[in-house]
Formats: structure tokens, sequence, C-alpha cells
């Protein structure tokens, strides 16, 4: 059965202020059941609040109209993230928004509670404190590219968001998809200089490395390889996604059934991720805020809403030559943005069939 995504387009009819995002948003939030969840219910607001000098991070308008909505509801709100030290720049202030801004591990970073999974080399989902304390949870998300899994969203935002380092460490660790054979190789680097991403180099040691996060896998450089030292796993970056969707799962597993729900805001679609700390021009038009309970269900609207030909060539980097086939995420970063879908939804978190509901 499919499930429901509600959905406010920035789109609009009239000049007035009612036709607009943030009061679309507000009416959003009368929709999506919250009342009957949060009340007296200690609520968590996991988002990212972003870093340095980005300011394509979701509006601090947007986080008081849902702040308020819930308190309305009679929730016990603050709001979270791992790293939270750069939230004042943007504007997510507690005297703006009248709620505490926590880190997710506590004031010492330290405070997780720990749970095992067995996947290849990630075992440890250390859950933030303030995430796994919490009774309710909203899932709050800038939608954006991300290069180490091409698309970043509510998932994202769990899996890299509602842990500890060393978790966020082990699921990078599954990372990779290059493989150099060094007793093969020439070093006559042609490798690198067929790179037009500059996702390889050979380090002080004249070690090949490879950056996850720029390779896109187009395999140029497996194809010049004269001699074969370079040959491709493509499993291991099909591993991150799985890795954030077991993450997920088990941070998912803390609250009972029904207590999560997820926001998407679809605005501002940068290319890489808000922990770059900079900003880009947004790769299509803002398309507005999807909700629902399922995080599978707003994770699908959301990246199919994204369409390539939409898209804004001032969002891509100058030089970058996109792929030619998959969705645009895919053209951008090479890694399919649909495995952690289909990873999350092996697992039961929910599905990929979701009708829109349109809140005017
Ligand atoms: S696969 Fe493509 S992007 Fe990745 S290192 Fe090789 S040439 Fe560079
Ligand atoms: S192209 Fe092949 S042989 Fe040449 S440096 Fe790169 S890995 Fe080594």
């Amino acid at each position: 059965m499919a499930s429901t995504v509600l959905f406010a387009s920035v789109e609009y009819e009239k000049y007035d202020a009612s036709a607009t995002l943030p009061a679309k948003f507000d009416r959003l939030l009368d929709q999506m059941g919250l009342e009957d969840v949060v009340k007296d219910k200690i609520t968590a607001i996991k988002m990212h609040v972003g870093r340095n000098i980005g300011y394509t991070t979701v509006h601090p308008m947007f986080v008081k109209i849902l702040v308020d909505k819930l308190k309305k509801f009679g929730a016990r709100v603050y709001i979270t993230d791992q790293e939270i030290r750069g939230a004042r720049s943007r504007g997510y202030t507690e005297e703006y928004l009248g709620v505490p801004i926590v880190h997710a591990c506590g004031v010492t970073g330290k405070y997780y509670y720990e749970k095992y999974v067995d996947f290849k080399t990630f075992k440890n989902v250390d859950v933030a404190g303030h995430i796994h304390d919490a009774e309710v949870m909203i899932d709050f998300s800038h939608v954006k590219g991300h290069g180490a899994c091409g698309y970043g969203g509510a998932c994202k935002n769990i899996a890299m968001g509602c842990v500890t380092d060393r978790t966020r460490a082990q699921i990078h660790g599954l990372e990779g998809g290059i493989e150099w054979n060094e007793e093969l190789c020439t070093h006559c680097e042609l490798c690198i200089s067929n790179c037009n991403h500059n996702a390889n180099r050979f380090n002080d040691e004249n070690k090949y490395e490879l950056n996850f996060h720029h390779c896109t896998f187009c395999q140029h450089c497996v194809k010049v390889c004269p001699s074969g030292a370079l040959t491709m796993d493509a499993n291991r970056y099909e591993d991150f996604q799985t890795g954030m969707a077991i993450c997920t799962e088990e941070v998912l597993k803390t609250f009972e059934p029904g207590h999560v729900f997820y926001i998407n805001f679809l605005t501002n679609i940068t290319a890489l991720c808000d922990c770059w700390g900079f900003s880009t021009p947004p790769l299509v038009p803002d398309i507005g805020i999807m909700a629902s309970k399922d995080i599978v269900a707003i994770e699908r609207a959301s990246i199919d809403a994204i369409k390539v030909e939409n898209l804004n060539p001032a969002g891509v980097v100058k030089g970058k030559v996109l792929g030619t086939t998959g969705h645009l995420f895919e053209r951008l970063h090479g890694k399919n943005p649909f495995v952690q879908l289909r990873e999350l939804e092996k697992r039961g978190l929910g599905t990929q069939e979701y009708e829109i509901v349109e809140v005017k």
C-alpha cells in the first residue's frame, strides 16, 4: 500500500502571504498527525545547522514555525545536531527559537548508547544520547546532493547526524570502489591526468589514494591504465549506503512506532552537503516541502521531484563533466541514490510506493 507524502509547493496562486511557503508549511504541520503524538512528549528536532559560511540550510523562520507548532501541541521541544557551534551564524538561536539547542552527544560529545551491528567492518552504532532520550523525533532535513551517497535527505540526517564520530567513521570506512595493485603499477600517472574530478593522487609514500567523495566512478582511470593496475569494485560504494540504512534502522528502533516524523525541505538544493560549510547555486529550482511518517516514501518522492531536465548549470562546479545516465545526483556524483532506499525498504522501514497529497 502506498504511503502518504504531504507536499507544500513553492508555487503560489496570488500575491498574498497566505499563498507562500511559510504559510503553507504551517498548514502542512496541522495535517501531519503531530498533535495526537507529541503532547507532553520529549521531542527532538534533528536538523543540520550548517557550518562556516554556508547560507542555504533551512531558514530559521521555518524552524520557528515548527517549534511554535510543537509547543502549541504540548510537546517538550529541543533542537539537536551532532555539531552545533555554527548554529548562531545562521540565526538558529535559543533567543529567537525559544527552545534549547543541544549537541546530540552532550557537551562532551561522549554521551551515547552503544548498539551492535555486523556488516563487514561496521560494528558499532553509537546512538547520540539526546536522540536516544527523546520520545518523539522530527527528522527535519535539508535535501541536497551528497558526494558519498549521491543524495542527502532524511536517511542521511539520521545516519550521519544522530551518532558519534566513531560510527560515522565506520560507515565511511565502508567506502572504496577503485582497487590499486601496486605490483602492476608503473607510476605513469595517466590515471591522475585523466581524472576530471581531482579524485585520485599518489601520496607522499607513492601509494595511490582515492578520494571517495569526489570520485564519480567514471572509470576513466581504470580504462587508461596501461598495466591493469586499477580495477573497480562497485559494491563498495553501495556498501556506504547500506551502512547508512543499517544505522538508520538502529536509531529508529529507539523510538516507539509512529513516533518519528519526517520533513524534507526541497529548497536551495545544492550539489554538496551542508557540512562543507559553504553554499553554491541550486541545482534545480526550489520545489517545496514534503512531510511523511514513512522515511522511504518521503525520500523516494523527494528524489523523484529533482529532475535532470530542470538542471541549473550554475549549480554544477565549472569543468565538471556530468554522466549521461541515471538520476541527476548519479550523473553528478556517480553514486546511484536509490540504493539507500532499497536498503531501507529491505529492512521494513517503509515503502517506495507513495501518494502525494498537496497542501494548499
Ligand atoms: S573513477 Fe573517474 S572520478 Fe574516480 S578516480 Fe577514476 S577517473 Fe577519477
Ligand atoms: S595509470 Fe595505472 S600504471 Fe599508470 S600510475 Fe595509474 S595505476 Fe599506475
